[in-house]
Formats: C-alpha cells, structure tokens, sequence
C-alpha cells in the first residue's frame, strides 16, 4: 500500500494526538493516526502525575489500577533552597501517578476501540496543500507513503517540525526546559501521600527538583534545567543538596529518562485552513510546573470534535475552525499567562529571594490558604489571593521592579 486517503488524520501518538484521535472517531469520523515510533508509548519522558479532577474531566475516571503507580497522593511538600518546607495538601487524594507508556498504550487501545486505525514506524515528512485538501509524505520506513485528507490535526509535542512548514509557529527552542529523571530504589524518608518540589536556582536553575513516590522507598527523581548538561545537575542534586542528598545518595538508579518541556506557553496561532495544532506543539502545557496531559488532552479533545463536524459541515475553512481556539483559549489562556509570569518570576528570584518567598508564606494561616484554594491545574486563583495578601507588598515591589527590568531586558526564561 503506498496512499491513502482518510477523513481525518492525526500526526503523533503521544497522549494529545490520541485524544484528538479518540474525539474524531467517537463522532463519527474515519480517523488514521501516525506515529514515528515503533510503537505507543516508546519511551516514558514523563513523570505521570495527573490531576484526578483533570483525569475525570479527560473521561479517565476508570483508568485500569495496572498503570498506576501512586494512587495516594494529597499534596506537596515544597523546599526552599536551605530547606524550609511548607506542605500544602487536600484532605483526600488530588493526584495519581501513571507509568506514562502504559498511559499512552491504554489510550492507543481505546482509540483503537473507536475505530481509530494507528500506523506506527510512520514519521511524517511534509505537508503540502492541494484542492482544499492536505497531502502528507511519510518517511522511508512506512508503508504508506503519502496520505490524502481534507482534516489534519498536528501533535508532534515538544519540537514540532510541521508547524512552520504550513506557517503556524512553534514553541520556541530558547524557551524550553531540559530535564533528567531517574527511577530510584532505597529512597529514605519519602512519604507516598506528598509530591517532593526543591525551588533552588543553583541545584537547579530555570525550574525546580522533583521527587515523586511510586513505593515505600522507590520514586522518579528529577531535574529540570535551562542549562546542560542535565544529567550533571542531577547527581550534584542527589549528593550535594542539604535535604535530597540524605534521601537519596544511597538510592540505585534503576532507570533513567530525558526529555524537555517547552515552558514558553501557548502560540499565537493554533489553527488555519484544514489544519488543528494540539498539546505542547501548541505550548498547551503549564510553564510553572511543565505539566501537559490535562491542558492538552482537553484541547485536543475539542480539536477532534471540531475536525469532526467541520466534515459533517464540509467547511474545512480556518474561520471555522478558530472555534477550536476560541474554546480552548477561553478555558486556558488567562491561566497559561499567569502561570508564565510565574515561572519568569520565580526565575529572576536568586536564592536569597527565594529563602525569603518561602518565609514569607510558611505561616499557618497562607499554607491553609494555599492548600485550600491551590489546584494544580489552574492556578491564577491562588496567585491573585497571594497577591492581594498586605504583607508580600514590600517583597514583591522589590522583587518585581527587578523582574520588570529583566524581562525587559529578555533575561529572564
Ligand atoms: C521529565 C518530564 C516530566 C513530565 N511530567 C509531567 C507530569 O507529571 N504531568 C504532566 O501532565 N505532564 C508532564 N510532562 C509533560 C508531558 O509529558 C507532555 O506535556 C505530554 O507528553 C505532551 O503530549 P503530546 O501528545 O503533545 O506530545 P508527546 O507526548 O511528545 O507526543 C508526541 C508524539 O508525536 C510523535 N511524532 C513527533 N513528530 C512526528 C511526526 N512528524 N510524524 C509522526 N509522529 C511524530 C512522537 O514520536 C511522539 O510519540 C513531563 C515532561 C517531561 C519531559
């Protein structure tokens, strides 16, 4: 077989293009997805930790126990550079935490369960555009070798290469984050209910230290960096920092992951005619914390729906499908913007500042304050209740006066 023609087809397998996917089918639409690997969910690059209220809003309250690996997770427990520690938490569980290859393979089994047909060793080489529809190429080691449709929804992820080639932009390189995790065993003193975060710029610098529990002495230990060697900063994380290292220098790595979060947020443009951008190829992921499946899965989910009944319609046109953009941009933009304040706030802060943030908002009454109104997914309302808080004026005009300067500057992110 070397063309096919197709309704609608879906570049990349990770979990956005097999929402998108999921979507387009259940409504009715004939659906082919294509993903350069081998198979589903290759490689797990990711942590896993998923929101439960993000998971029901995905229709993932069912997801099968066999993936997951931490079901009791209330809260985090946040360090400041020399070790301050404010745990905020919920009174019942907020978070699971997934083997993300078996995440994605559940995904891939009920997009198969919908009729979606999944072609993988199938890397999507070009995007050209004939008669209202799209011609794809594929690369040498797929059958198919080029695929005709009037829909295209794109979810390449992190580095996206077909974005500009149909002149919709691309999370820029400049604003991402590089990260190493390890799977460790013998890890002393982690508790299964709380989510280990380390805000420190010199283990650290540009995002944060994660350590997340997966067994009594067994978590996904990580680091996120704007600098490289990653793997580097990670060892100096797990023997040298004043905390993690009594945890974790005696831990085995029993394995180990990289990957990189684009944090600069959402692009400008996410839709033109034929075509949908989905998941982090869209930047529809939180530059606070570099989560993604939630945000993207939800828009990927309306981009399905959207591909789906501009069929139905026979208008392929880009005025219609801006609708995709106006849903997601009204469920999501405001917070994605605050949340990259955030992140080139918290990163124009020295250690010094940061010392002094965690002072200020580990008194009883702001850890209440933030375990009740916090939520992993949307998180203007906390920072706006933080801001309206008297007693962080002084800091945050000093601090702020020099963020100001430095963004201007373009140096901070
Ligand atoms: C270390 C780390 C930890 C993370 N932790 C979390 C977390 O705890 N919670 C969370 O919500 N998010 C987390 N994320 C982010 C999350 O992994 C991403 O947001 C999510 O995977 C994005 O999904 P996606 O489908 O857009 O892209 P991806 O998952 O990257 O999938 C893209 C797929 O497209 C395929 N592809 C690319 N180009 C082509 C092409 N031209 N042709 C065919 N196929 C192609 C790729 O092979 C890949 O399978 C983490 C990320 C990292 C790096």
């Amino acid at each position: 077989m070397s063309s096919l023609d197709t309704e609608i087809a879906v570049v990349g397998g990770g979990p956005a293009g097999l929402f998108a996917a999921i979507s387009a089918a259940k409504n009715g639409s004939v659906t082919h997805l294509y993903e350069s690997k081998s198979c589903i969910g290759k490689y797990e690059h990711c942590s896993g930790l998923l929101s439960i209220d993000g998971l029901n809003r995905l229709g993932l309250s069912d997801l099968p126990l066999e993936m997951v690996q931490n079901c009791s997770i209330i809260g985090s427990r946040l360090f400041s550079p020399s070790g301050i520690n404010i745990t905020v938490q919920k009174s019942s569980t907020t978070a699971w935490v997934v083997d993300r290859s078996k995440f994605n393979q559940h995904l891939s089994r009920l997009a198969e369960e919908k009729g979606v047909v999944i072609h993988t060793n199938s890397k999507v080489t070009s995007i050209k555009r004939d008669n209202n529809k799209i011609k794809l190429s594929l690369g040498k080691k797929s059958p198919i070798k080029n695929v005709t449709s009037p829909l295209l929804i794109l979810a390449e992820g992190r580095f996206p290469h077909l974005n500009q080639q149909i002149g919709l932009p691309y999370p820029s390189y400049g604003e991402v984050v590089f990260t190493t995790q390890y799977i460790m065993s013998g890890v002393k003193n982690i508790d299964l209910k709380y989510v280990e975060v380390y805000q420190t710029p010199e283990f650290a610098p540009g995002f944060f230290a994660w350590i997340i529990p997966i067994g009594e002495d067994e978590a996904k230990v990580g680091l996120g960096s704007r600098s490289r060697p990653t793997g580097k900063y990670l060892r100096h994380f797990i023997t040298k920092h004043p905390i993690a290292k009594h945890k974790l220098s005696s831990a085995s790595i029993e394995k180990q992951m990289s990957g990189a979060i684009p944090i600069g947020s959402f692009i400008r443009k996410t839709y033109t005619d034929n075509i949908m951008v989905v998941g982090d190829a869209a930047g529809q992921i939180k530059p606070t914390t570099g989560g993604g499946v939630i945000l993207g899965g939800l828009a990927a989910i309306k981009a399905g729906e959207m591909a789906a009944e501009a069929l139905q319609t026979g208008n392929y046109s880009a005025r219609f499908l801006s609708n995709y953009e106006k849903y997601w941009k009204k469920e999501m933009r405001s917070n994605l913007t605050i949340m990259k304040l955030v992140r080139q706030y918290l990163n124009s802060l020295n250690e010094k500042e940061i010392e002094r943030l965690f002072e200020l908002l580990s008194t009883q009454k702001r850890k209440e304050k933030i375990s009740k109104i916090g939520d992993v997914d949307n998180q203007k309302k906390i920072v706006f209740k933080l801001l309206l808080d008297l007693r962080f004026l002084p800091f945050v005009a000093k601090t702020g006066v020099k963020f100001l300067i430095k963004t201007k500057r373009k140096k901070v992110i």
